[in-house]
This record gives C-alpha cells, sequence and structure tokens, in this order.
C-alpha cells in the first residue's frame, strides 16, 4: 500500500540524513523537498526516474494535493523536511488532509539544525550543575507566541535556548534576555547553516554584541541563536564532571572504583 513518508533531511550537510530516510529516498516514486532550505539530499539518493520537486512557490492545499496524487501513483512518497519534522513544520496541518483522504503516512525523524549549531561550535546544550534543561523556541513574528511563552518568561529560567526563526529579530531576543536578568556579556552562538559543507558560518558573541557581530558577517537568515550559560565551558578552570563517567559513581554497567 502507498505511503507518504515525512522525512528529516537533516540540517543541510547530506551525509546528516538517517540511513532509513536514505533508503526511502533510494525507492522513492515522488519526492517533495522543502526549498526554502535546499538540501540536496534528495537528488543524491533519489533514483534519477523519481519525480523530484521543490515546495517552495507551494501552498499547503497545493502540497497536500501533490503528495495525494502522488500516492496514488507510487508506492513510496517522501516529503523531505529539514532538520527534524516535528520542529517548525507543518507537519500536523500537512497530515489531516491525508487522514481525510485515507492515506497513509509515517514520520522519520531528523537531525535538528539546534543540535547540529551545537555540534558545529563544539559546545554541549547540557552540563552538570550549570543547565540540564533545553528550551527550543522562537520569538514571536508573524506567528504569535502562545500565552506563557514569551521569551523573557522562558527565558527566566536560565536553561539552554536554542532559537528558531528569529536571526532578523536579533534585538527582540537581545531585550527578552535582559529583562530576564541575563548579563549584558552573557556569551551567545549564532550558527547560520550549520553543517552545510563549505558555507557554515559560526559567530561567538556577547548579549551585547552579538547583533553588531552578524551584522559584520551579513548573518540575517537560515541561523540558529543559542544562549546558553553551558557556552564556553570547554575554556573555564574547572567544571562540574558528569556522574556517568565518575570513578565515585555505580551504574548498571559499571561498578564504582573509588567512593
Ligand atoms: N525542522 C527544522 C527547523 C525548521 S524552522 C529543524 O529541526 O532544524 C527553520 C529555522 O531552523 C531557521 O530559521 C533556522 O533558525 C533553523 N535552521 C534550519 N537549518 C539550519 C541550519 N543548517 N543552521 C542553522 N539554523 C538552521
Amino acid at each position: 500500500m502507498a505511503k507518504v513518508w515525512f522525512v528529516g533531511a537533516g540540517p543541510g550537510d547530506p551525509e546528516l540524513i538517517t540511513v532509513k530516510g536514505q533508503r526511502l529516498l533510494a525507492q522513492a516514486g515522488a519526492v517533495l523537498y522543502a526549498g526554502s532550505l535546499v538540501n540536496q539530499a534528495a537528488t543524491l539518493y533519489a533514483p534519477a526516474s523519481s519525480l523530484i520537486r521543490d515546495s517552495k512557490d507551494m501552498t499547503l492545499d497545493d502540497i497536500t494535493a501533490w503528495l495525494i496524487d502522488q500516492a496514488r501513483q507510487h508506492d513510496t512518497v517522501v516529503r523531505l523536511q529539514t532538520g527534524d519534522p516535528g520542529l517548525y513544520g507543518a507537519l500536523t496541518e500537512m497530515v489531516r488532509p491525508l487522514d481525510q483522504a485515507g492515506i497513509d503516512w509515517a514520520v522519520v525523524p531528523g537531525v535538528s539544525s539546534a543540535l547540529a549549531s551545537a555540534a558545529a561550535a563544539g559546545e554541549t546544550l547540557t552540563l552538570p550543575e550549570v543547565t540540564q534543561t533545553v528550551i527550543l523556541t522562537r520569538v514571536a513574528g508573524r506567528t504569535p507566541m502562545p500565552p506563557g511563552e514569551e521569551l523573557e518568561a522562558l527565558a527566566a529560567h536560565r536553561t539552554t535556548l536554542c532559537i528558531f526563526l528569529s536571526i532578523t529579530l536579533l534585538a527582540d531576543v537581545q531585550k527578552a534576555l535582559l529583562a530576564a536578568g541575563w548579563p549584558a556579556d552573557a556569551p551567545i552562538l549564532v550558527v547560520q547553516k550549520a553543517s552545510w559543507p563549505g558555507e557554515e558560518k559560526i559567530v561567538r558573541g556577547t548579549l551585547q554584541d552579538i547583533r553588531d557581530r552578524c551584522r559584520a558577517e551579513k548573518i540575517n537568515s537560515q541561523a540558529m541563536i543559542i544562549a546558553s550559560p553551558a557556552l564556553g565551558a570547554r575554556h573555564w578552570p574547572e567544571i562540574r564532571h558528569s556522574k556517568l563517567y565518575d570513578a565515585g559513581f555505580s551504574h548498571r554497567f559499571r561498578k564504582a572504583t573509588q567512593s
């Protein structure tokens, strides 16, 4: 029976798609990829005989009509999305019409750009006794934030914040974090086109100067903003170590060698 697969393509590097996603592309009769953040995975892994289309000029109705139409002609139809389909990917809007049309579908997760951005900069999003929580969010643009999710309120937790879709709204990010009590010299990381071969840009700064630094680097799209008390920890004189590798800590696979 035909199936539409919503496949996470990963953040840009075609090698960061999952093995399963790659296999589905290789057997796809039709592929619709999200063109706003074009990735090469579709053309690299889909057979030359498959129909490959960019969705950048399509409305939601066009997209779902196309997927339904293709599912009536091919066993495997792939909707390729950037990063993970479950984050800012309009997945629910797309699958409801498929349900109504009786078309089977499933999701294959992908490497989110939040994770690829941390990886690019050699940072971790969690650090023992510093922050153990990651908030994936955005600031309000044309899409308003639900009550209680204003950046200022979330930033009050002082955890790691991965801020999507907001690089043109850096001034709002600055304002919200300052209002939440983050110091002006708090480290901020911006990564543009994380993992894209030859195109990735990493900008480090502080809450105060990150906007100027991004402006100097001409970064105004396709970028992740990470604010975190764990940024730069590899250069700190001292850090708390994870219990997982602590010699005095037993767990299922290892007995403590020190008390
Ligand atoms: N589903 C995607 C997010 C889509 S929303 C994911 O899981 O990554 C689009 C936003 O994601 C962009 O505005 C940007 O903030 C971020 N983004 C996507 N690809 C990126 C990349 N390669 N590097 C940095 N940020 C990226």
